[in-house]
C-alpha cells in the first residue's frame, strides 16, 4: 500500500498568528483600557473622525479610544462626526441633528 500521505502526518501545521508589538497597544485616553479606534480631528474644518485604529496613534494628531468612550463620543456644538469605522456597531446613543 501505498503511502503517498505519510509524509504529511507527524508535521505541524504552521500557524500565522498575528503578533502585536507591545508599543502598539494603544490605552483608551479616558479609562485606559484596550483601543480598538482612533479619534482625530481638524479644528479649521470643525470635522471629527472615528477610525478602526490600524497604527500607531501620533501624538497630537488623534486620540486613541475604547469603543465604550467613542461610541459616546459627541461633537462639540458646530462640529461633525464622522464615523469612519469599517466595523458597524450599534451605538448606545443616536445622535439627533437639529
Ligand atoms: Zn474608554
Amino acid at each position: 500500500m501505498p503511502d503517498a500521505g505519510a509524509n504529511l502526518s507527524g508535521r505541524a501545521l504552521n500557524h500565522r498568528d498575528v503578533i502585536i508589538l507591545p508599543g502598539m497597544i494603544e490605552q483608551c485616553v479616558r479609562c485606559g483600557a484596550p483601543a480598538g479606534i482612533v479619534m482625530s480631528f481638524h479644528y479649521q474644518g470643525r470635522t471629527l473622525w472615528l477610525d478602526d485604529l490600524t497604527e500607531p496613534v501620533v501624538p497630537g494628531r488623534g486620540y486613541a479610544m475604547c469603543e465604550h468612550h467613542a461610541g459616546r463620543m459627541t461633537p462639540p456644538v458646530g462640529w461633525t462626526l464622522v464615523d469612519r469605522r469599517r466595523t458597524i456597531r450599534p451605538l448606545f446613543a443616536s445622535l439627533e441633528v437639529a
